[in-house]
């Protein structure tokens, strides 16, 4: 499938005016046009509820349109917690799945009423000490190991991951936990990461819904519900089908009907945390082309670099990429398109064929809206950029400011030692 921007490059030049390259800028129709289809696709199940994995687009004007289709939020570690509260989502509409917790944070999830996750059961006592009781909802974060398989395709490899607990270990922690005094159960897992296929979630469901009938029959433990989390994936590559959203509920549906209602578990909520899937395609990243060099290979240097963007160096990842007004010139150059950072995989794209390109194009860097600004560090001493958000009636508002020198030396203010920066 051909990708297409979802602005045109005569708006951009205006936008860029305004705010200098780089920028990501975000897509409010489509991020609302897909949020409420993923709300369709699960509209069968009464307690169903989607919590966006808040590591993926950490921006509050991003959290508030969320809010606005009964998306609650999932945090990974304090700050998100923070972030979460301050914008109203309240206690049931905040799901705390963090991993290798501190005291404090697990102190704060509390305080704030969050749901808490565990991710492993040595974490029943320490939750315990550091808040001085067990909730009465808990959740437990589940992983059976081994490699996870539709058909004979190995999606992902859960017995190499860090998280969750082993079956042995879900049922004693319930157990456990039962005794503690919990009342209401959740049971979590994510074990394939950005799958392109509508069979995930749906198999997920089926490993989940048959743990927690055997959970039920064993403890005797309420379960409340399942948490599908992330993993539905985007089309980086043009030639990826994008997933059928109503289809993967279909399926999950299935499951259900087939696997929790026989067990008279048909008050079970399925919740998700997606974030990829909630924001990937509705963000891009848009830099401006500042040099051409010719040496072993043909190199186009924008002025982005993996600050700004950084799967493609960290996982040589592919993101599409359109030279905005050369849209219909044919792909003949091959170039690697690079940032300008002091480290070789500092590079949006290798060996790529795109149209020639010239000083001062626009280049759109495709499907950035989901851990693509969050990933951002500050390496070379470089800052971070604005955010910008295409409202749906063409007007752009700065959701998030540019960093500035002053940002950068911030962590230097208890001394005067760079005192005239800051
Ligand atoms: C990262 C993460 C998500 C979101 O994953 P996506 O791939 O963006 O869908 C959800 N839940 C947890 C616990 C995560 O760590």
């Amino acid at each position: 499938m051909e990708k297409r921007p979802f602005v045109t490059k005569e708006k951009l030049e205006e936008i860029a005016e305004q705010y200098p390259t780089p920028f990501h800028i975000y897509d409010e129709k489509g991020i609302r046009e897909n949020a409420k289809k993923l709300k369709e696709a699960f509209a069968w199940n009464p307690g169903y509820k989607e919590y966006f994995a808040v590591k993926a687009t950490p921006n509050p004007f991003i959290l508030n349109i969320l809010k606005e289709f009964g998306c609650g939020t999932d945090c990974s570690s304090e700050t998100e917690l923070m972030m979460a509260d301050a914008l109203g989502f309240s206690g049931g509409d905040i799901m705390f799945s963090s991993n290798d917790t501190p005291a404090e944070e697990f102190q704060f999830a509390h305080k704030i009423g969050a749901i808490i996750n565990l991710d492993d059961i040595t974490h029943i006592e320490y939750l315990e000490k550091a808040i001085g009781e067990i909730p009465e909802t808990i959740s437990c974060r589940y992983n059976p190991g081994g490699v996870f398989k539709i058909s004979n395709d190995i999606m992902d490899n859960p017995g190499d991951s860090k998280y969750g607990m082993t079956t042995e270990q879900m049922f004693e922690a319930y157990k456990i936990l039962k005794e503690k005094g919990a009342k209401h159960f959740g049971i979590h897992a994510f074990l394939a990461s950005n799958t392109v296929t509508n069979e995930y979630y749906p198999l997920l469901a089926k490993i989940l819904f048959e743990l927690a009938v055997k959970l039920k029959e064993e403890t005797g433990a309420h379960v409340k519900f399942i948490n599908l989390s992330g993993g539905i994936g985007i089309p980086y590559r043009p030639d990826q089908e994008p997933n059928d959203i109503m289809a993967i509920g279909e399926g999950v549906r299935k499951a259900y009907e087939e696997i929790l209602v026989p067990a008279g578990m048909d008050d079970v909520a399925i919740y998700t945390e997606l974030g990829r899937y909630m924001l990937g395609p509705y963000g891009a990243l848009v830099t401006r082309a500042i040099h051409e060099k010719h040496t072993h290979k043909e190199y186009v240097g924008v002025d982005a670099c993996a600050v700004n963007l950084m799967r493609p160096a960290m996982y040589g990842a592919y993101h599409h990429v359109t030279v905005m007004g050369r849209e219909n010139d044919p792909c003949d150059h091959k170039y690697d398109v690079v940032g300008s950072l002091c480290e070789n995989n500092d590079k949006f794209a290798i060996d790529r064929m795109l149209p020639e390109i010239h000083k001062g194009d626009l280049l759109y860097i495709h499907d950035t809206g989901a851990h693509g600004f969050a990933m951002g560090y500050n390496y070379n001493g470089k800052l971070k950029s604005a955010e910008l958000l295409l409202r749906e009636d063409g007007s752009v508002e700065m959701i998030r400011r540019a960093e500035t020198p002053k940002d950068y030396f911030a962590t230097f203010d208890f001394c005067d030692i760079l005192e005239d920066l800051i």
